[in-house]
């Protein structure tokens, strides 16, 4: 996997706000944030997203993600969290080094992140079943 600037954050190489780092994670706010507070939590180890991660990586990251959202949601007043991962080009992933985005909510801010849309007749179940025939 190529180095990417997760990378040289773990490293010190460049500069970020480091709320948390653990043997195996370090979380830091995100530079770009959707809302102040909005923060990365990311494994040391380098693997890319879902489609390459071991269990033992995603399980670190989101122990993390769990112990850190309530301070992420109390430092900023917020009155929940939304927890956010790309994974591929396709769902709009940037940083090729798996994360996971933890954005603070409030009870009347105008996030829309979820369109939702309604099955053809037939389709919910032939989908459900490839899906079901492809879990290995
Ligand atoms: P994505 O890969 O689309 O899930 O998002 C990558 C995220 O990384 C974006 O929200 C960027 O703002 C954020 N990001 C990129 N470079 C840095 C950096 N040096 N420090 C903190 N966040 C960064």
């Amino acid at each position: 996997m190529e180095d990417t600037i997760f990378m040289k954050i773990i490293r010190r190489e460049i500069p970020a706000e480091i709320v948390y780092e653990d043997a195996d994670t370090i979380a830091f706010l995100d530079v770009k944030p959707t809302a102040p507070g909005h923060t990365l939590v990311v494994p040391k180890k380098p693997v890319q997203n879902i489609f390459d991660a071991d269990d033992e990586t995603l399980a670190a990251v989101m122990r993390t993600v769990r112990k850190i959202s309530p301070a992420v949601r109390d430092a900023v007043g917020a009155h929940g969290v939304h927890i956010n991962s790309n994974h591929g080009e396709a769902a709009g992933q940037i940083v090729f080094h798996l994360h996971f985005h933890i954005i603070p909510r409030h009870s009347r801010d105008e996030f829309r992140f979820w369109p939702q849309n309604d099955y053809l007749k037939g389709d919910a179940a032939t989908i459900a079943e490839k899906i079901r025939i492809g879990i290995k």
